[in-house]
């Protein structure tokens, strides 16, 4: 079976690219692509594809002198990897970090021992640990014109936002962890709420993607607008408003559901 090698180090993944243009992908063979050294934990993952082992490897040092390999942050694999290969990318990554925050048994205190290819279990008090992914909802909100203002020539505007922690200066949806003992539906609810203080109904899923940074998946959403002025929750958000197609503030890129979100109305 064929054998695909993830190799991070801190948040980096090693990459096999043909020539110096060609195309990249995740390394394939038998042997590590790189020395693996003993204290370099090596889990085996079989993909749910079934047509791959896929091996994930944690490097003490970043590789940057053997000819086709590269490392490349993963973010920036969804640009570079095809999209079954970022997904395997991403599962590795979210594994590793699953692996390196669950040492301990949480009840008992004990080191864990890895029980199958995704899970472990505490040798102590018998307690089993698998992997749980947060979850977080991010909503598409649409203000749309009554029909009189929509025969004077007003558009749709959809509300986007900018938090503290965005890195670059784009505007994205509203977003956030859903919390314990509530749907999803009401997480939409309650985020669109704290972070904006407005009132929106039609809500509408979308669809969901993983997103390994570090160990999520979101769920996206549709709404409409129902009422309210936006009230900015300012601890998270720096900035936010309505927007109309043509005149939207940097957007996010492709690799987002937010993006997908927002191309979906752009399209429609
Ligand atoms: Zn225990």
């Amino acid at each position: 079976m064929k054998v695909l090698w993830a190799c991070f180090c801190a948040g980096d993944i090693l990459l096999r690219r043909e020539g110096a243009d060609g195309a990249f992908s995740l390394p394939v063979g038998d042997e590590p692509p790189v020395a693996i050294q003993p204290w370099n934990h090596v889990t085996t993952l079989k993909t749910k594809l079934s047509i791959c082992d896929l091996h994930i490897v944690r490097l003490s040092k970043p590789v940057t002198d053997i000819d086709g390999l590269q490392m490349v942050g993963l973010r920036k694999t969804f640009f570079l990897l095809n999209s079954e290969e970022y997904q395997f990318a991403g599962k590795a990554a979210e594994l590793l970090y699953w692996d390196a925050n669950t040492k301990y048994c949480g009840v008992c205190g004990s080191p864990t021992k890895w029980m199958t290819d995704i899970s472990k279990k505490c040798p102590e008090c018998g307690k089993e640990w698998w992997p749980s992914v947060s979850t977080a909802i991010i909503v598409r909100i649409l203000k749309k014109p009554s029909s009189a203002a929509l025969q004077e020539g007003t558009e749709s505007s959809i509300l986007l936002v900018r938090a503290h922690n965005f890195r670059t200066n784009h505007y994205g949806l509203v977003a956030g962890f859903v919390e314990t003992g509530e749907s999803l539906e009401e997480a939409v609810r309650r985020e669109v709420r704290e972070e904006t203080g407005l009132q929106i109904n039609n809500i509408r899923y979308f669809d969901s993607q993983p997103w390994p940074y570090p160990f999520g998946m979101m769920v996206g959403f549709t709404a409409d607008y129902v009422s309210g002025e936006i009230s900015l929750q300012k601890e998270e958000l720096a900035d936010g408003g309505w927007f109309t197609r043509h005149n939207l503030p940097p957007i996010p890129d492709k690799a987002s559901i937010a993006r997908r979100l927002i191309d979906d109305w752009l399209n429609s």
